[in-house]
């Protein structure tokens, strides 16, 4: 069984838990998720309403699907800055941070275990215990001609 039919077996498994069948619809957009590193629902539909499908995909269906991911923890929903909300193929990741960009919404992930070991430090100095964290840094490219090259190409 390669990787990507592990996956689909994965979210079967779940799905019969939750009597709900692997339509196509859902398999697709599984596939689809799986090929993406961070997207929002509308972002997904968009891809998919371009292609030639037996029925039209609602985006209900999609924000349905995706929650689904997130039980099972293939995705996780972040909210960045602007609160939309943006979900994460954690699938094949382990924990990590991200950098945002402000203008063209570029997101870069990173982990640093010298910051989770400060992070450690600094919890323990006040007596706390920590459990989990998010560390979201905002800014904007350096290569400002790429980042409104992204602008352009992906208008909000
Ligand atoms: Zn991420
Ligand atoms: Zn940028």
């Amino acid at each position: 069984m390669n990787a990507v039919n592990k996956d689909v077996q994965l979210f079967k498994n779940h799905l019969v838990q939750k009597r709900l069948k692997l339509t196509r619809q859902r398999e697709t957009i599984l596939e689809a998720f799986l090929k993406t590193d961070h997207i929002t629902a509308e972002e997904l539909y968009r891809k998919l309403s371009g292609r030639k499908q037996g029925r039209r995909l609602a985006l209900a269906t999609i924000y349905r699907t995706l929650n689904l991911l997130c039980e099972i923890g293939i995705g996780q929903q972040r909210h960045f800055d602007d609160n939309k909300t943006i979900y994460d193929n954690v699938l094949h990741k382990k924990h990590h941070d991200h950098l945002i960009c402000n203008k063209c919404d570029k997101i870069i992930e990173f982990e640093s275990p010298a910051i989770e070991r400060l992070q450690e430090e600094m919890a323990t100095r006040h007596g706390f215990t920590l459990h989990h964290h998010r560390l979201e840094l905002y800014g904007h490219c350096i290569d400002w001609e790429n980042c409104r090259d992204r602008q352009r190409a992906a208008p909000r």
